[in-house]
């Protein structure tokens, strides 16, 4: 799992497949397609977490005493899997429609809302 963490505010995002940005906005990034490579924009620190290990802390997670431990790691500033861009390069990732198991409800709002604007634009037309 790959994280951005900004340098101007300390902000620390997950990256996802769509555009991401920190909370004061210098930055933000994405996964492509594939899910493993990377790109972001802005003065950020990439950082990375032991996938297995943070899915087995997550797993055991105890009740008392001590939390469970997993590796995280600050990403080397030049790796093949992440790209830094200028702001001014880097193309925003915005996809409404992108499954992640929880936005059904918001999908048939997003089209509804679609449906409302073609209405609209035939209306104009006429
Ligand atoms: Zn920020």
């Amino acid at each position: 799992m790959k994280l951005l963490l900004c340098n101007s505010c300390e902000d620390i995002v997950k990256l996802s497949k769509t555009t991401r940005t920190c909370q004061c906005g210098a930055t933000g990034g994405h996964y492509k397609e594939d899910g493993v490579n990377a790109v972001y924009y802005g003065n950020a620190t990439t950082i990375g977490f032991a996938n297995s290990e943070f899915k087995y802390a997550l797993a055991n997670r105890p009740r008392y005493g001590s939390g469970v431990e997993f590796t995280a790691f600050v990403i080397p500033d030049n790796v093949p899997t992440i790209t830094h861009v200028d702001i001014e390069d880097y193309e925003e990732v915005v996809d409404y429609y992108w499954d992640d198991g929880f936005d059904d409800m918001m999908e048939e709002a997003e089209l509804a809302k679609k449906q409302v604007k073609l209405k609209n634009v035939f209306k104009d037309e006429e």
